[in-house]
C-alpha cells in the first residue's frame, strides 16, 4: 500500500515492507516452515539437474507455462 494512499495498489516496483511488516513477515515463515517442514526443505523446480539444460528445462511446465512442448 502506498505511504499516502489507504487501498493497496499494484505497481511495477513489486512489494514493500515497512520494517514491522518485514518482521512479521520473517516470524511467518518461520512458523509456517515449523509447521509443514516438507516446505522448508523444497527444492524450487530450476534447481533440479533436469534444468541443467536449456532444452529439458523448456519443457518445465513451471518455468515455461505457456510453451508448446510438442514442438521441442
Ligand atoms: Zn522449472
Amino acid at each position: 500500500m502506498p505511504y499516502d494512499g489507504v487501498e493497496p495498489n499494484p505497481s511495477k516496483k513489486g512489494i514493500a515492507l515497512r520494517i514491522p511488516e518485514w518482521i512479521e513477515f520473517l516470524r511467518l515463515v518461520e512458523v509456517i516452515n515449523n509447521t509443514y517442514p516438507d516446505l522448508a526443505t523444497a527444492l524450487s523446480c530450476y534447481m533440479e539437474l533436469d534444468h541443467a539444460s536449456q532444452m529439458s528445462a523448456l519443457k518445465c511446465s513451471e518455468c515455461y507455462p505457456f510453451v508448446d512442448t510438442d514442438i521441442i
